[in-house]
């Protein structure tokens, strides 16, 4: 793929670095030799892996490698990674798995501790060469040297707080001394990036180079080491217990705003344990230890890392073979727009077409923007720019592996698409519709091939949702299954098989909640309060504010065609609803829906205090319609279920999918309160036959 081609420049160099180093010893998971300055280059590729991670193997390694150093001191060390994917990714979290103890875990990261600080203590100069990510424990590794050099595009960060972690190897107590301990503790709390300018203007690194000039570049720092950076009067006021008390206390009420202690305690115990222990090394070192320790035994840490598996799994579904080097895209729409904006990012060639140009020039505007968001360097944004083609003529057609269609949700529509493009689509190319509500078998009747159309269904919007439903019904075949997970794979999502029934999974499990809310927004609750009762429970918005999101014609479309075509009582869309669509207030597009819309900012009143029964008047019909969908076979498993409501919804990661939930609290409880919600409130709470089971 083009967009990997300066890695793969970069990988190239390396491994010709790599030769100009003499006698290079070979460990298992490090190679290490000297250049003919005497500067030792530590090269770490994880055997076996695409990336690198850390686990007690490698430490060990690290551990000889470091005795070698330590007998023979060079006159500087370099570490840098072989893997094109870069630095290190972190700690190996399967390993996080296979602790029996936190005394276990504790022996483990005091162990990992020391090897870090004999790196750290080496006499001679210590420099991590870094590209691409260096991430977690990797980070830490990166900081136990004495000097970063980041190659352009390279990213730091410590995202340990999405396990409901927070550092294990001393990175607590390196990142603060080395920057602003504000900014340390910032990217901590949030988990947020440091891509390579912001590295530098945070001062994780002293220089930025291009992968040319890395050599240079380590053989002047190993002779002239920058003066240690200091962190000025902030530092000093944080060495004091009365600045860092301050700074606490804005720091948990900045805090709570996004993640309430109850569901997500590890941000407050980093908190705790900078206020108590911020002006000694030694006693941070041991609260760091102590506390990760402890919340890997949490709940929370439990059920997120258990979510971080369930995205490998998704991951590992797709068959990554890359196959796929043409996309054309039919329908420039706000979804179609997305979808190819997307996809040439990740690589692709994709041609656009749409029956109004005005739509493919909205599109190629939006898709420019995606590529400053993502934070796509100048020559990767142009090149992938370059590989968005505007395609009013349909050229594309002919040449595509895959075309997909994102025409307006009308059956007519769409199959008059289909037999127009049909005689013209390679033997061998997969047609998608990106439908969410007709049923495949109505739109593919016409089809002459109907064993290559499957439903590849993303979720609006389409840069920050992974998942991607792969729509399964009785035409299709294996083969086009299995390639159009492979698609979505090479594009960097989710898939998750779902069988074409209506709103497939996630709609049909999200709708249900949505409703509620409306419901009791018709019932006179206020917006602020119904939100805050999911909130509450762990989502990270409330439906009301989601249905703005989503759009208020697409909720009713959903609400209507769910309606519609189930055998199961679905709430009827109230006439305020219809009639602000037909105002034209749809939410967060429009500026108005059921909230005031600012700057892509909900307008909100404080919320009052929700009834009792809120949170299970919202959160069981959800889980109810996931039971109806296990039951029926719509999806393959709750494991899978929850994965696609977690990276579809955004459902509270901390309890680990809806199924999870619904296991921990119990399967007789939970048919016990649908069944009083329905005495309250209607058929449309009537337990599904799943929780009899
Ligand atoms: P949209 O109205 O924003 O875009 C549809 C585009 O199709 C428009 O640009 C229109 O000009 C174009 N079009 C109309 N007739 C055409 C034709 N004959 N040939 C080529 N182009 C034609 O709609 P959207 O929101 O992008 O939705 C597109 C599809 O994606 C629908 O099937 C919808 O159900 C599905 N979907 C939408 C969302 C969402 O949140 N909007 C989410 C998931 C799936």
């Amino acid at each position: 793929m083009t967009r990997q081609s300066p890695v793969l420049k970069s990988l190239m160099s390396r491994q010709m670095e790599m030769g100009d180093v003499e006698n290079l010893q070979d460990m298992r998971h490090f190679r290490m030799g000297r250049d003919d300055n005497d500067i030792a280059w530590v090269f770490f590729h994880r055997q076996g892996e695409s990336v690198n991670t850390l686990n007690r193997a490698v430490l060990e390694d690290l551990s000889r490698v470091l005795d070698a150093l330590e007998s023979q001191p060079p006159k500087g060390v370099v570490i840098r990674s072989t893997k094109q994917s870069g630095f290190c990714a972190g700690a190996d979290i399967r390993d996080f798995r296979e602790a029996a103890s936190p005394e276990v875990m504790i022996d483990e990261l005091l162990q990992g501790k020391v090897i870090l600080d004999r790196l750290e203590s080496l006499p001679c100069p210590t420099i991590a060469l870094v590209h691409g990510h260096c991430l977690g424990g990797g980070f830490e590794l990166a900081l136990a040297c004495d000097e970063r050099i980041a190659i352009d595009g390279a990213k730091f960060g410590f995202p340990e707080v999405q396990l409901g972690l927070h550092p294990g190897l001393d990175g607590s107590v390196r990142l603060t001394r080395l920057i602003n301990p504000l900014e340390a503790m910032t990217h901590m709390l949030t988990g947020k990036t440091a891509y390579t300018k912001k590295a530098k203007t945070l001062g994780i690194v002293s220089e930025i180079v291009e992968e040319r000039h890395a050599k240079a570049a380590v053989q002047s720092l190993v002779k002239n080491r920058p003066q240690a950076g200091k962190n000025g009067f902030l530092g000093s006021v944080m060495k004091t217990g009365l600045g860092r008390s301050i700074a606490a206390k804005k720091m948990r009420a900045q805090t709570a705003k996004q993640a309430p202690k109850a569901h997500y305690p590890a941000p407050y115990a980093l908190i705790d344990l900078w206020e108590k222990h911020g002006g000694n090394r030694d006693a941070m070192s041991k609260a760091e230890t102590h506390s990760f320790a402890q919340l890997m035994f949490s709940e929370t840490a439990q059920n997120l890392i258990r979510v971080y598996f369930l995205k490998e799994a998704l991951k590992s579904s797709a068959d990554n073979k890359s196959e796929f080097g043409h996309l054309h895209m039919i329908g420039a729409g706000a979804m179609g727009g997305d979808i190819a904006a997307w996809s040439a990012i990740q690589g692709l060639t994709v041609t656009l077409s749409d029956i109004e140009n005005d739509a493919i020039g909205v599109a190629m505007k939006r898709a420019k923007a995606m590529t400053q968001k993502r934070h796509l360097n100048s020559m990767q944004s142009r090149d992938a720019m370059d590989r968005l083609i505007a395609d009013p003529k349909q050229n594309g057609v002919k040449k595509a592996d895959i075309l997909i269609e994102a025409g307006p949700e009308v059956e007519k529509i769409k199959k008059q698409i289909y037999a127009s493009v049909e005689p013209d689509l390679k033997t061998t190319a997969v047609l998608a519709t990106n439908t969410s509500s007709l049923p495949l078998a109505d739109i593919g009747r016409s089809l002459k091939k109907k064993g290559r159309f499957a439903g590849i269904h993303f979720f609006n919007p389409v840069a920050s949702l992974d998942l991607v439903e792969v729509v399964n019904w009785s035409g299709a075949n294996k083969v086009t299954m299995e390639r159009s997970r492979g698609f979505i794979g090479q594009i960097g999502k989710l898939p998750v098989d779902v069988k074409s029934a209506p709103g497939f999974l996630v709609n049909r499990a999200l709708m249900p909640y949505l409703l509620e809310a409306i419901l009791m927004l018709e019932e006179g609750v206020k917006a602020e309060t119904i939100d805050k009762a999911a909130e509450g429970f762990g989502m990270p918005v409330g439906p009301i504010e989601l249905a703005d999101q989503v759009g208020l014609d697409i909720c009713q479309h959903v609400g209507d065609v769910l309606r519609e075509q189930l055998d199961t009582p679905v709430a009827e869309i109230p006439t305020f609803v219809r009639q602000k669509v037909e105002d034209g207030h749809l939410g967060k597009k429009t500026g108005q829906g059921f909230y005031k819309w600012k700057d892509g900012k909900a307008q909100k009143d404080e919320p009052g205090t929700p009834a009792d029964d809120a949170q299970d008047r919202l959160i069981l019909p959800l889980l109810n319609a996931c039971a109806a969908c296990l039951r029926k076979d719509i999806v393959g498993s709750s494991d899978e279920l929850d994965a696609a409501m977690i990276f579809a919804t955004g459902f509270a990661p901390f309890r680990g999918g809806p199924m999870n939930y619904a296991a921990s609290r119990g399967h007789k409880d939970i048919k016990q309160f649908l069944s009083s919600l329905s005495k309250t409130y209607g058929p449309r709470f009537d337990p599904d036959p799943f929780w009899q089971a």
